[in-house]
């Protein structure tokens, strides 16, 4: 009878100084894997330029054609870049086709998973919300 009793109260006392294997999401968040694809967003330069040239060969790949618009420009010495730039994110897969079709390393899925929205149009993204540096900062609007 007493020996059960003892296993138990072990059984406790280890576990009251063991590391906890939860967290206190939200507050913490859970690292993600190198690997692990978020939603994609786009690069920006060293001097704060986008990298994409609206070249469309991200948007040709889409299986899932969530990437709707890419409008192109021409500055003064030819270059082209994108004026606007709208992606789904209801209708993206995160498969991350878009990534490995740029040839110039334009785009990338991030590591950011909490997408859940109350409203579906918050997930259409345009240029602003999906240029790097804002995306980081984006938190879900009901937190
Ligand atoms: S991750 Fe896949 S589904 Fe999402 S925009 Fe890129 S190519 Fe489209
Ligand atoms: S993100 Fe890359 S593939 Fe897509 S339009 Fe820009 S340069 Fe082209």
């Amino acid at each position: 009878m007493i020996i059960p009793l003892l296993k138990g109260l072990a059984t406790t006392l280890k576990h009251c100084f063991s590391k906890p294997i939860t967290l206190q999401y939200p507050e913490v968040k859970r690292p993600v894997y190198p690997r692990f694809r978020g939603h994609p967003e786009l690069v920006i330069n060293d001097d704060g330029s986008r990298r994409c040239v609206a070249c469309t060969l991200c948007k040709v790949v889409c299986p899932s054609k969530a990437i709707k618009v890419i409008e192109p420009a021409e500055g003064e010495h030819h270059e082209k870049y994108p004026v606007q730039f709208i992606i789904d994110l209801t209708r993206c897969i995160f498969c991350g086709f878009c990534q490995e079709a740029c040839p110039k390393g334009a785009i990338k899925l991030n590591n950011l998973y909490e997408l859940a929205q109350y409203d579906k149009s918050i997930l259409v993204y345009d240029i602003n919300k999906l240029t790097q540096e804002t995306s980081q900062i984006r938190m879900p609007d009901w937190l």
